[in-house]
């Protein structure tokens, strides 16, 4: 058993955790004074207290990973592969007990956890073809007898900034493709949720990842002020919530930083009053209702389309109470609690606003959930929501699913394409034609043709448009090999001394 894991079963019993940083290749205690709880949210029990840093400690977790650098940065591609493969061993061997950290911290349910592990091991298993991945471009002969190549060289220190809603699956996105590359990588995890960090990092010591290449410091703004002003920090990534990437964007790139900076969504799926409505409607349940609705792919407002609506409405309604509310330990539960009390209230005050607003609540989320001091909602279902409402314009973030009723495919185009954010969309039809011109027209980053939930494989990137994405390059595939990489052009001769005079003109290529 790990030490992290230890540690949980202590806790089980009784006794609070103390969760500490990782720096230089082992465990580090926090020394700011300051930490944050963790809690269980099935019980609503705190079960650790989590350090957060100062910006002296965020500063000596950058010193190691900048002296790490200097021996990382030479390590063959051939033994950087090895490594990766290794990594991806062992994070697959111990994707039950990250699965089950997920749990007893962010509060999903199992299963759900350990798609997360799955989805996270996905941009491990790309990065271990790095050497194939890092490729540069060759001409021969540019000129006569030059050859010109492109090559792509680590950054340095890196550093990123991860939300709670999946504390292994997001830095996994970041950490795996930026090491991969050459980097060494400073985390700052959710303090929610910070255990999934501390396993990961045991286990990619393990793996034989050099000290100082991966390291983990917990902490709230102060930590993430030190990472966006620390000069010895080249880029930074960054997933969380639309204010916060706005900022993190901001306040990095005004001290010189490369970063990407991922924001929240309103995800709609459309449903055109040809879609099979039985599927739809478990999509939508699905895709609403899954790990709480605290996925920023999840599906928040549905527009119906014409006569789709009644249909549609009836049948999720029909669905809602078999949805098996609970611990998410529980094999039985299919949907666990929020993370935290005041989330849990936030959306539950959604419900009254929406009520206010003149929305119809169908379901109410509220007169649901098992009893007990866990952070519990119920699924709501709310329908003749309109754009103007907030619970239309705000991201909610929980088990509550939206309905707008339109009349014409234009104007459910139109709403996804005049909402601020631009995260992921889905569209259910049975016609082909339609499903196209929707992918042709649609302003947003990532489109579902009846699947509501498209999350790109390993090698797409991911990312959204609008206030969903900060930068100019996704997250993991291709995209991010280039965000962690800079590029490097050799123009090269080797010439015949024979022939080599003196020539003050301008370098020719004919
Ligand atoms: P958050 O923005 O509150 O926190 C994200 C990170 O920022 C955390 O590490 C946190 O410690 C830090 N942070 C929080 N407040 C800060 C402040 N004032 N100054 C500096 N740093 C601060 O987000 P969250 O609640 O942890 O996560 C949920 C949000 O993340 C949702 O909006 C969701 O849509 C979004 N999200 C987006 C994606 C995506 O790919 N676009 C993926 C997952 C989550």
């Amino acid at each position: 058993m790990t030490e992290v894991a230890e540690q949980f079963t202590e806790e089980q019993s009784g006794e609070t955790a103390r969760i500490t940083h990782w720096i230089d290749g082992a465990p580090v205690e926090g020394t700011s004074g300051r930490s944050g709880p963790v809690f269980n949210p099935a019980t609503g029990l705190q079960s650790a207290a989590v350090d957060l840093a100062s910006p002296e400690e965020v500063d000596a977790a950058v010193q190691a990973a900048k002296r790490a650098f200097e021996t990382w940065r030479t390590m063959s591609l051939s033994r950087r592969t090895e490594i990766f493969f290794r990594i991806r061993e062992l994070v697959h061997d111990h994707s039950d007990d990250l699965a089950r950290l997920l749990t007893l911290e962010h509060g999903k349910v199992f299963s759900d956890a350990k798609g997360e592990v799955a989805r996270g091991l996905e941009v491990i298993e790309f990065c271990c073809g790095i050497a194939q991945l890092i490729k540069g471009e060759h001409s021969e002969q540019a000129s006569t007898g030059v050859d010109v190549y492109s090559i792509r060289q680590p950054l340095g220190v890196v550093g990123g900034i991860t939300p709670f809603n999946f504390p292994a699956m997001v830095p996994m996105w970041m950490w795996a493709p930026a090491i991969a590359c050459g980097n060494t990588f400073v985390l700052k995890p959710s303090e929610k949720d910070p255990s999934a960090s501390m396993l990961t990092a045991e286990l990619l010591k393990e793996a034989g990842l050099p000290d100082g290449v991966f390291n983990v410091v917990h902490g709230d703004k102060v930590a993430v002020d030190a990472v966006l002003e620390h000069p010895d920090i080249a880029a930074v990534s960054f997933v969380g919530s639309t204010p916060i990437a706005r900022y993190v964007y901001e306040t990095g790139t005004k001290n010189g930083k490369r970063v990407q900076a991922l924001g929240g969504a309103k995800n709609h799926m459309i449903v055109l009053p040809d879609a099979d409505i039985a599927m739809a409607a478990d999509a939508a349940v699905s895709a609403g209702y899954g790990s709480a609705g605290e996925r920023c792919m999840a599906v928040s407002m549905l527009v119906a389309v014409g006569h789709a609506a009644d249909e549609l409405v009836g049948a999720i309604k029909e669905r809602l109470p078999n949805v098996k509310v609970g611990d998410g330990m529980n094999p039985d539960s299919e949907m666990g609690p929020l993370v935290t009390r005041e989330h849990r209230d936030k959306v539950a005050s959604y419900i009254e606003k929406g009520a206010e607003e003149g929305a119809t609540i169908v379901t109410d989320g509220r007169d649901s959930g098992p009893d007990g001091n866990g952070f519990f909602l119920g699924v709501t279902l709310m329908d003749d929501v309109k754009p103007e409402m907030d619970v239309y314009k705000d991201e909610i973030f929980g088990p509550v699913l939206g309905v707008t009723r339109v009349e014409t495919y234009d104007q459910a185009v139109k709403l996804v394409n005049d909402n601020p954010y631009g995260n992921g969309v889905a569209i259910f039809t049975r016609d082909g034609g339609v499903a196209r011109q929707f992918q042709f027209d649609v302003k947003a980053g990532m489109v579902g043709v009846n699947v509501p939930i498209p999350v790109p494989v390993a090698y797409y990137s991911f990312g959204g448009w609008k206030n969903s994405l900060f930068g100019d390059l996704h997250i993991y595939g291709p995209e991010g090999i280039q965000f962690y990489t800079r590029g490097k052009v050799v123009t090269s001769r080797w010439p015949d001394p024979a022939t080599s005079k003196v020539d003050l003109g301008f370098p020719q290529t004919r």
